[in-house]
């Protein structure tokens, strides 16, 4: 079994595997959030779409989403904070790492879920100042995670 596009150190059929395939929803906003991160991985853009809030599904669609992420290869994810705000309002910071073309980005945001019709979904998120380019060496630690160095795993991967 493949550990978790989600970076979680878990198996994919125990992380987000079962979210992904709505054998199961997830129970707070940290399982979802790393789900779409999952579902972004796997190009899974109908689960993406599935889990925005009401308000903001009917402004996307598929083609949408998907041209969005054409040239990103998702990389790694790391979840820095989690906060249950109240019982239907969550948020969580997180950075994920990407390449685009060679270049490695991170996109660093603290995400608001509410929980609408007894699911979580993703409705708003505030990109920190500190997103964009970042300098990765070479012999750095991989950040997906794979105890590989960088320059032996996803440096050269572009989807
Ligand atoms: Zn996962
Ligand atoms: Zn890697």
């Amino acid at each position: 079994m493949q550990n978790c596009f989600c970076c979680s150190g878990e198996k994919i059929e125990l992380c987000c595997g079962p979210f992904l395939n709505g054998k199961r929803t997830p129970q707070n906003a940290e399982q979802l959030m790393r789900s779409r991160f999952s579902a972004y991985c796997t190009k899974n853009y109908q689960y993406i779409l599935e889990t925005y809030g009401n308000e903001q599904r009917i402004k996307l669609n598929i083609e949408g989403l998907s041209s969005a992420a054409e040239n990103t290869h998702w990389i790694g994810l790391k979840v820095l904070n989690f906060t249950a705000i109240s019982d239907n309002f969550a948020q969580v910071e997180f950075i994920a790492f990407y390449n685009e073309a060679g270049t490695v980005y991170q996109m660093h945001e603290i995400s608001d879920f509410e929980l609408q019709d007894s699911q979580w979904k993703y409705t708003t998120g505030q990109m920190q100042s500190d997103s964009g380019k970042i300098k990765l060496s070479r012999n750095a630690p991989c950040p997906c995670t794979s105890g590989k160095k960088f320059k032996q795993c996803c440096l050269n991967k572009v989807s």
